[in-house]
């Protein structure tokens, strides 16, 4: 589904659009022009990844030309397929520094898989296939797809080791902000070991400070303008010193 001129959904489950597997989140396909990106491949049961894959042809793009797979955070609705993806694309696998062991090893602790499968949001037999990481992400690297250029923001909070990317296309500017902040300046706290307030509302200031019309989040609306907004109210909150609405 085309979004604008650099930016599709092609997966996306029941807290998104329902064009894949029911617990994936957005999958962001970003077009630089001469090469493609994947983002976030989704949890990747069964037959889902070929689903994502399906809809990325009917878009008409050819999946031979994504170059990179690019995981936000560890979270298995984010990255369960990108074993898969990797396997199956010529891509460089993408993530931040703190990311890449656990991805590698697909450490359930370390994900909260395993309590995620108790609280019965994944399939009990579930388990994160390990993925290889080609590179890996600090503070102010920039990544690039064709013509874009994405800045990696670190923006721990949601889980440790989440990043969120600004880049400005031809047609606007973009805050891909994954699990960060949502539409109405929503946040995403869970009980789990490595959600910390402190450093969730350190990231949002951080992200604050950047300008962007679109915000393009890991779940539910998307905005093409005025994504600062959301930001900004989930900033407010927390300089009130308190917590800003939370999804859960
Ligand atoms: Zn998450």
């Amino acid at each position: 589904m085309k979004l604008t001129p650099h930016v599709y959904v092609v997966g996306g489950g029941r807290f998104g659009f329902g064009i894949s597997g029911a617990l994936d989140c957005h999958v962001y396909l970003l077009d630089g022009g001469s090469e493609l990106a994947l983002v976030d491949p989704g949890l990747g049961l069964g037959r889902d990844f070929d689903t994502i894959l399906d809809n990325i042809r009917a878009d008409g793009l050819d999946p031979r030309r994504i170059r990179k797979l690019i995981l936000t955070h560890y979270h298995c609705d984010h990255v369960g397929a990108a074993a898969e993806a990797a396997a199956r694309l010529d891509v460089e696998v993408i993530t931040s520094a703190f990311s890449a062991p656990v991805i590698r090893t697909g450490d359930e602790h370390a994900v909260s898989l395993d309590v995620a499968k108790q609280a019965g949001f994944y399939p009990a037999d579930f388990t994160l296939p390990p993925c290889r990481v080609d590179r890996e992400l600090v503070e102010g690297e920039v990544v690039t797809v064709g013509d874009l250029a994405l800045t990696a923001y670190e923006t721990p909070g949601h889980s440790d080791g989440h990043l969120s990317f600004h880049f400005a296309g031809s047609d606007r500017t973009y805050l891909l902000g994954a699990d960060l902040v949502f539409w109405g300046g929503k946040i995403l706290l869970q009980t789990i070991h490595d959600c910390r307030i402190d450093a969730y509302a350190t990231s949002v200031f951080k992200v604050e400070k950047l300008a962007f019309d679109a915000l393009l989040p890991g779940h539910l609306q998307i905005s093409l303008s005025g994504g600062h907004d959301h930001v900004k109210q989930a900033a407010n909150s927390f300089r009130q010193l308190g917590v800003p609405p939370n999804l859960l």
